[in-house]
């Protein structure tokens, strides 16, 4: 079972699958709970490219590419052997983000985001997204400052971002569950818990 978190900047994604993971990890699962960008070697030397704020001004193109050939590497190395073996995999955020940031956010045509990633990807799709809906005041405020090159965007960029992973969770009810996030932490593990729990093996 593969299941994605996504959502804004201090959206509480990271908080919510390590809670996630600790739930499943109490009954027994076996689970591997990991992130973009950054999971591997590889990934992690591109993780720093990409959120250097040095790199500000990248072309919308290239971030687009190096987002895909980091979750490339996640896919191939991390997530596909986790799944082979039957482990259940958490990942803090996947395709979706970069539908969300590098396509509306970066404004790049939604369908060549999509083609790259379904290369990237070999067309692995989570069995639920989890979309920690936040409105972007009240994220980048909870995160006490922009700390890094997206983070420092502007306002509207943050809101067409949101609109976007709204708009893909709207698209396949069945696949998301959107999760207000302004609600209470405990609030919003209990709905996740409950999602979850519909789609768990035995
Ligand atoms: O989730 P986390 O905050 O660690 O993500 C790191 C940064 O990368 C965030 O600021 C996020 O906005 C950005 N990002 C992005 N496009 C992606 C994934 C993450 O701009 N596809
Ligand atoms: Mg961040």
């Amino acid at each position: 079972v593969f299941i994605a978190f996504e959502g804004g900047e201090g959206s509480g994604k990271t908080t919510q699958s390590r809670l996630l993971a600790i739930w499943l990890r109490d009954q027994g699962y076996d689970v591997v709970q990991t992130r973009e960008p950054g999971s591997t070697k590889v990934g992690m030397r591109l993780r720093a490219i990409l959120l250097d704020a040095v790199h500000q001004g990248l072309s919308a193109r290239s971030e687009a590419l190096l987002y895909a050939a980091d979750r490339a590497e996640h896919v191939e190395k991390v997530i596909l052997p986790a799944l082979y073996r039957g482990a259940m995999v958490i990942s803090d955020r996947y395709v979706d983000s970069s539908l969300a940031y590098q396509g509306a956010g970066r404004s790049l045509a939604k369908e060549d985001v999509t083609l790259i990633n379904t290369w990237a990807t070999g067309g692995l799709v989570p069995d639920l997204t989890v979309l920690i809906d936040t409105p972007p005041s009240i994220g980048l405020t909870r995160l006490g400052g922009a700390a890094d090159r997206i983070e420092s965007e502007p306002l509207e960029f943050h809101e067409r971002v949101r609109r976007e992973f709204r708009a893909l969770a709207a698209a396949d009810p069945d696949r998301y569950l959107v999760v207000d996030g302004t609600l209470e932490q405990e609030q919003i593990s209990r709905l996740i818990q409950d999602r979850v729990h519909e789609i768990l093996p035995d």
